[in-house]
């Protein structure tokens, strides 16, 4: 069992953390948020005042913060502090900038890294069902292991420093991408008269099955348990799903790659934000999909 510094206990952290003392890890969180560190006590997480109190005698520390400047400036401050040999590990969605930046501060100071992304939203931090996908030394990865396992179900070694960050990034790519194509269909069958159950039953066992459409349906009715049942609140937010597109398109800048789709997505996710629907789930773009006017 490790001694775990946890920074960032927002509403992936909180549940992550939690779910590592449950293990059995002993757990010591910090958040800039009073109301994130009561909750994080009352889930059996000790707390501290600072960054450098809640590092203090950990043997690993992983970060879940909002974006590349919140990582790089907590892992600036705490490399000055921990012992050479400390594990860090970063589990926020940055830049992959930002993501080469962290491994290379970590290996000024002989401290072994791994960037380690997630996907599975709140519902998988609170369930402990997280899909981690992970960048950085084998070795490395192999020790941390049973500690993702206490957080998730998945856990994918992607290859070399910051290979999760991308994984990350292109499969929240496809994700975007996808839960337009599918909300377009459902407003062209709409069109046609065709009803959603319909469209359902056929995509779901026909080529057109994907993530978006069988476990977060954009429309009430054929999955339950999807957002639209319950007036598309979050569940993942539109947001953030603009922020992850945002970081594919930057990559995607850097690197030459073409992804006419992908940028579609990003300005379609740009006006549905702009709209005010920024802290809606991002199946609800299907909305304004629906609204000519818009689009
Ligand atoms: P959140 O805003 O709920 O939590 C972030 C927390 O970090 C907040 O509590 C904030 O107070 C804290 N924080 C910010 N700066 C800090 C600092 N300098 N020191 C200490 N604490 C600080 O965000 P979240 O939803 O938990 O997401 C965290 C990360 O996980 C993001 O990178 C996000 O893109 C990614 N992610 C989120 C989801 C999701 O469904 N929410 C899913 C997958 C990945």
């Amino acid at each position: 069992m490790n001694t775990i510094a946890f920074i960032g206990l927002g509403h992936m952290g909180g549940p992550m953390a939690a779910n590592l003392a449950k293990a059995g890890h002993a757990v010591r969180g910090f958040d800039l948020s009073p109301a994130s560190l009561d909750l994080a006590r009352a889930s059996g997480v000790s707390t501290a005042g600072s960054v450098a109190e809640v590092v203090s005698g950990a043997d690993l520390v992983i970060t879940m913060l909002p974006a590349g400047t919140h990582v790089l400036a907590v892992w600036q401050e705490l490399v000055a502090i921990v012992p050479s040999g400390t594990l860090l590990i970063d589990c926020s969605t940055i830049d992959m900038d930002s993501a080469r930046k962290a491994h290379a501060l970590a290996e000024a100071h002989a401290c072994p890294a791994l960037d380690a992304p997630v996907s599975g939203g709140t519902g998988g931090a609170s369930a402990g069902t997280l899909t981690f996908m992970v960048g950085g030394d084998a070795a490395v990865f192999a020790g941390a292991r049973p500690v993702f396992e206490a957080m998730g179900k998945k856990i994918i070694h992607c290859g070399d420093a910051s290979a999760g960050q991308a994984a990350k990034i292109c499969n929240n790519m496809i994700l975007g991408i996808s839960m337009i194509a599918v909300g377009e269909a459902f407003v062209l069958g709409e069109r046609l008269g065709l009803s959603h159950q319909a469209l359902f039953d056929v995509a779901s066992v026909s080529s057109g099955q994907c993530w978006s459409l069988t476990t977060y349906c954009p429309v009430p009715g054929p999955v339950p348990t999807s957002p639209a049942n319950h007036a598309y609140q979050p569940g993942f937010a539109a947001a953030l799903m603009l922020k992850d597109l945002k970081l594919s398109q930057a990559a995607a800048e850097d690197t030459g790659a073409l992804t006419p789709l992908g940028a579609k997505a990003a300005l379609l996710y740009q006006l549905f934000s702009d709209e005010g629907f920024g802290a809606q789930d991002f199946s609800s773009i299907i909305n304004m999909l629906r609204d000519k006017s818009v689009v």
